[in-house]
């Protein structure tokens, strides 16, 4: 590795150990509901949301052992995948934003899963790409719980019979639902509940393969932990507040 091109990208000594401790705080709140929830805390994965973050925050979070970013923009993610800091470094890349059909082909050879898949057309295109570069991407259906019209998703009634059609797609691999609750917490436990619910059914539906549930972000990702995700994407609390796009 050559030292001097990391120079710039590299956090100053304060901001690493504050980013450091954040993450630190972070993996032990989820170990806290873990254990109070009776669960394994090895069955709560962490992915760190890193979306308009420099390239120097991922490496500092890389450094103290974080393995898995998720990403909402093709743009930033190509730029980071190219960012010659965090190129040699063991990263997983995480989409779990909006995906344009015609944008498929940019990431399909570097993320390690797909969150964010809300139709079968996008399903489709992921496994053609994916297929041009002899992979089978991990994806989750991405519902839309809280019903707001905001909101990119599958209505919950629609996720079985979109999960049937795309199961047998062959290069891409259904491995289970994801959501993003809505901001009323008082609403949030319950959405929690029903998404568990439905990832139950969709196992009893297509077997073991549908392992993730990737539900709770840095304000909610306790009630996730209790109603059973398998991912957690933490932003704000790893990397601190982002400027609004
Ligand atoms: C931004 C984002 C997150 C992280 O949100 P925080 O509140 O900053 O933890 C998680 N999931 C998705 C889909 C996001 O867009």
């Amino acid at each position: 590795m050559n030292t001097t091109a990391h120079t710039e990208t590299e956090l100053p000594r304060d901001a690493f150990a504050a980013l450091t401790e954040r993450l630190r705080l972070v993996q032990s709140e989820i170990a806290a509901e873990c254990a109070r929830t009776g669960r394994d805390a090895r069955s709560v994965k962490l992915i760190a949301v890193s979306k308009t973050k420099p390239a120097a925050d991922i490496a500092a979070a890389s450094a103290a052992g974080q393995r898995q970013f998720g990403e909402n923009y093709v743009q930033e993610l190509l730029s980071k995948w190219n960012d010659a800091a965090l190129n040699p470094l063991d990263i997983d890349w995480h989409f779990i934003g909006h995906l344009q059909s015609n944008k498929v082909k940019q990431i399909v050879a570097r993320v390690s899963m797909i969150h964010t898949v809300d139709r079968l057309s996008l399903a489709e295109e992921i496994s053609k790409q994916a297929g041009k570069v002899n992979r089978q991407i991990p994806v989750l259906l991405e519902v839309n719980i809280s019903g707001e019209t905001t909101k990119s998703g599958l209505a919950p009634d629609a996720v079985l019979d979109a999960a049937e059609k795309i199961l047998p797609l062959p290069h891409l691999k259904l491995s289970g639902l994801m959501t993003i609750a809505s901001p009323e917490r008082e609403c949030v436990k319950r959405e929690f509940d029903e998404m568990h619910a439905l990832f139950t059914r969709l196992q009893t539906r297509a077997g073991q393969g549908i392992s993730e549930l990737s539900m709770g972000m840095s304000g909610d990702f306790d009630l996730a932990i209790e109603a059973g995700a398998t991912m957690i994407r933490i932003g704000t609390a790893i990397f601190g507040a982002r400027e609004k796009r």
